[in-house]
């Protein structure tokens, strides 16, 4: 049996594709818990209907068998596989030789992403690693496949052929995490991802705006929507926040805990809950569902089932079961008033928003201060950058204690004001001056993580770097081109430097925007 190639079943006008994810266990693949979790692949491998299997890499921050050892065995078989590759636990050279690894062994679908932040490992806590982030890896892996430029030398390595996939968090509260998800998921697409997977969540609502977002903005990328199979426990680790970005309300919480105590445990519940999701995706235009959750292959069959057994029924309708908002949330469209769906017509609070600017939007002092020096002096066109580089050159030729005492005010100036951890490539003006390496758990300089609830940090109990980069550069209407910018890659060559010499002397990252030296 030989599946066609993932990205054909997406490209066919009006075929709707079906993912089933598979989340490996930590052992050896021959252990019991394992073996379970090949057979149930297998059986989902052998039915016609399952286009593609998509293995996890290391979910929820905890150490598990890789993916590709459970993929292996699929490709063997003609199966379709999706790689899940996360940046958390490595650095952009281990992440590109696992890309040479897994297009030799012929796996080409792989999603990008950033990870869950470690949890627990051997002897402890393990070190986060955060070197490049989503986007970064979807650049080198689109650099890849375009024939990577060896650094220093005129080699082109071969052409990989990677089909790249990229996840949004779309079930977000307040407008300061939308607005960025969407912002980000469009620099996912233009940095080569080709298929999208959003977050678990149960807001029909929600799923039509994301859709009519990619609409809007033209993106070219697939959707596929997230289907996850519910249980009782799994709607209270969700509902309390256990895994980052998924949401599960109040309201759904209560259902799973009423339908959780039948003595199905809420199975026949949970079944058709899916079942109508996948429905309403089909109807709402996704081009496939994403099936997730702890169940066997047969019950996601039932899913299956279940979903053509409301072929016939009216999917808005049935949204109507899939809405489960909360009190206050953003929404970047208004809702149709017949369906409840989203509409085209953006929000009118947003609209109103966009109109209050500086005048009326309270920003911190700090960050107005900023702006005026960086115009002033790092913006080439500013009164003052010429003078500063010259004077930066100066530095250079010098004798070394004055490069050091110029580093030391620089370092003076910094650590009070932006909590500056010396990584000499700096992306203050990116991030509206909020530090990514000292205010940001994963060090996100593309864009925020899917992890943040109401506005905070999955990891740290502060606001996220980028809901405050995004409130910020709002008040000076200049919120829409958050994301704009270049792929950012740290150098890290540029480590404990000065930063303002790097960024004056064309040496960090706003110099060699959009290349990578390999
Ligand atoms: S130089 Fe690096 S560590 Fe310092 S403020 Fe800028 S981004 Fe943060």
């Amino acid at each position: 049996m030989t599946s066609t190639p993932f990205r054909d079943c997406l490209q066919v006008p009006g075929s709707f594709s079906i993912a089933v994810e598979l989340v490996t266990a930590r052992g050896l693949v021959t252990a019991e818990r394992s073996r379970a979790l090949v057979d149930k692949a297998r059986t989902l491998a052998a039915d016609p209907r399952i286009d593609v299997l998509s293995i996890t890499d290391n979910p929820g921050g905890h150490a598990m068998l890789a993916p590709d050892t459970l993929g292996t065995d699929l490709l063997s078989r003609g199966q379709e596989v999706i790689i899940h590759l996360a940046c958390k636990d490595w650095n952009r050279n281990a992440l590109e030789s696992r890309g040479w690894k897994l297009a030799s062994e012929g796996f080409d679908n792989v999603l990008c992403l950033s990870g869950d932040y470690p949890l627990a490992g051997y002897g402890g806590t393990a070190a986060p690693v955060f070197d490049i982030d989503s986007v970064g890896l979807l650049k080198l892996f689109s650099d890849m496949n375009a024939g990577l430029q060896v650094a220093r030398s005129a080699e082109q390595l071969e052409r990989t052929n990677f089909f790249l996939g990229c996840v949004v968090t779309n079930h977000k509260m307040h407008e300061r995490e939308v607005v960025p998800q969407y912002q980000k998921l469009a620099k996912k697409v233009r940095t080569g991802a080709r298929f999208v997977i959003n977050q678990i969540g149960y807001n029909a609502r929600k799923d039509d705006e994301l859709l009519r977002y990619i609409r809007r903005e033209g993106l070219t990328v697939r959707a596929l929507a997230n289907v996850y199979l519910l249980s009782r426990p799994a709607a209270r680790a969700f509902h309390a926040g256990r895994i980052p970005g998924v949401v599960v309300t109040d309201e759904l919480l209560a259902l799973a805990e009423r339908h959780g105590a039948a003595a199905d445990k809420g199975r026949e519940f949970f079944v058709d809950l899916a079942a109508k999701q996948l429905t309403v995706a089909t109807g709402l235009g996704f081009n496939g569902v994403y099936l997730g959750g702890h169940a066997t292959a047969e019950t996601f069959f039932e899913i299956l089932e279940r979903a053509r057994s409301y072929a016939d029924a009216d999917w808005r309708e049935l949204s109507r079961d899939l809405r489960f908002g909360r009190a206050g949330e953003f929404y970047l469209f208004e809702a149709d008033p017949e369906t409840g769906l989203a509409s085209d017509q953006l929000t009118r609070g947003y609209v109103e928003s966009t109109r209050k600017r500086r005048t009326d939007m309270r920003v911190p002092l700090i960050y107005r201060f900023s702006r005026r020096v960086h115009d002033a002096v790092f913006d080439p066109d500013g009164p003052l950058h010429d003078r500063a580089r010259s004077f930066y050159q100066k530095v250079e030729a010098a004798p070394k204690p004055v490069g050091r005492a110029a580093h030391v005010l620089e370092q003076a100036a910094k650590v009070p004001l932006f909590k500056c951890r010396d990584c000499g490539d700096c992306s203050l003006p990116d991030i509206a001056y909020v530090c990514p390496e000292s205010m940001c758990a994963k060090n996100q300089r593309n864009g925020p993580c899917g992890g943040t609830r109401d506005g905070l940090c999955e990891v740290y109990d502060t606001e996220c770097i980028w809901s405050q980069a995004y409130e910020r550069l709002k008040a000076y209407g200049e919120e829409e081109d958050m994301l704009s910018n270049p792929v950012v890659t740290k150098d890290n060559a540029l480590a404990r430097t000065s930063a303002w010499a790097n960024d004056l002397l064309d040496r960090d990252h706003h110099a060699k925007s959009g290349q990578f030296s390999g």
